[in-house]
């Protein structure tokens, strides 16, 4: 047996890293909730051979000091949270302060940042964790962030990626996720110099649906709104008339974060009993707000899973609201099907 020690800071990062960045997607995922947190109207997000070889984000948010860029990609550093408290009570995508350090641990990674308080901007290079420089240039204000070859230094993982049309189709659906759970967000998605996808940011879901689903879907759904003491829920689901034979059209959202959940998918699926037949789901595109009290975000580093501390009555709010709207449908006779 060889001696205990410590591993080294650079060991540390790249096998932290493997948590949170599996595959291009990931990165796009960590990099636009960032633009998100920092208060962005407008997100582009470019990717080239399926983000294999380039990411590119763009935002027009609150930019990073100059003083601060190094501090952003240090392990465990974040802007976000003090204390473990501040957990009950998240407002933000992001917390743990581990996306930074993990890309630039596996990736050579650009910076262009630029706040409204700076007179000029920053450009900051750090690749496989070693910062390469630090300098002063013009930069409109908000942030760059340019991820290029994703996995350089680290080849057991390269290996495990899958064709660059796969790993494209991945980011498209994230990308898809993060326009419909932020309808006040403008996103514009670019494919090897193709625009695949600009969302106006006008704060309809509606709109939203419309550019990703198109009009045979959208002119088939029914809004949501039901609202308790400790949960709302907002958003549109589908006739019985659009269900699938797979959950791809069954998305929520808990406070802007695109999450999956046991729980929920049965407050939906079991609502549309008797609506759909078996094995078929619905078309669900909903936002539920909650209080942090009454959520755990923090189970995994991606943050994709949650739990609740009151299961029971999420469930019991979802289903009612779902089964609510898909009654007063019936009720309600359709006024004109091609509207
Ligand atoms: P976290 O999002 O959990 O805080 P990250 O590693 O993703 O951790 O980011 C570290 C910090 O860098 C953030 O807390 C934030 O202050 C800053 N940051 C990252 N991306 C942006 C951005 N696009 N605009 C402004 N600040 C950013
Ligand atoms: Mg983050």
């Amino acid at each position: 047996m060889r001696k205990i020690a410590v591993l080294d800071k650079n060991t540390i990062d790249k096998i932290a890293a493997g948590e949170v960045v599996e595959r291009p997607s990931s990165v796009v995922k960590e990099l636009t909730e960032n633009a998100i947190d920092a208060g962005a109207t407008a997100v582009t997000v470019e990717i080239k051979d399926g983000g294999k070889t380039l990411i590119r984000i763009t935002d027009n948010g609150a930019g990073i000091e100059k003083e601060q860029v190094p501090m952003a990609f240090v392990r465990h550093a974040t802007s976000k949270i003090e204390k473990v408290e501040d957990l009950e009570q998240i407002v933000s995508l992001g917390f743990r302060g581990e996306a930074l350090s993990s890309i630039a641990a596996v990736a050579q990674v650009e910076l262009i940042t630029k706040t409204p308080a700076s007179i000029t901007g920053v450009r900051y290079v750090i690749e496989g964790g070693e910062e390469k420089s630090l300098e002063e240039i013009g930069a409109p204000e908000g942030t760059t962030f340019l991820v290029h070859n994703l996995f350089y230094n680290v080849p057991a993982r390269s290996k495990f990626l899958k064709t660059a049309a796969t790993e494209g189709s991945y980011v498209s659906s994230l990308i898809e996720q993060l326009a419909l759970s932020h309808p006040e967000i403008s996103f514009k998605y670019i494919v090897n110099g193709q625009v695949k996808l600009h969302t106006s940011g006008n704060f309809s879901r509606r709109d939203v649906i419309y550019q990703i689903y198109g009009r045979d879907i959208t002119k088939e759904i029914l809004e949501v709104h039901y609202e308790n003491e400790f949960l709302s829920l907002e958003g549109y689901i589908g006739k019985p008339s659009v269900s699938r034979g797979n959950r791809n059209f069954e998305n929520y959202y808990i406070n802007g974060r695109y999450v999956k959940n046991k729980i929920i998918s049965k407050a939906i699926e079991d609502a549309y009993k008797g609506f759909l037949m078996q094995h078929n789901f619905p078309f669900a595109s909903l936002q539920i707000e909650m209080t942090g009290n009454d959520l755990d975000v923090n189970v995994h580093p991606a943050k994709m899973e949650v739990r609740f501390s009151r299961g029971d009555e999420v469930y019991k709010a979802i289903y009612e609201a779902i089964l609510q709207t898909l009654k007063k449908k019936e009720m309600i006779p359709e006024v004109r099907a091609d509207q």
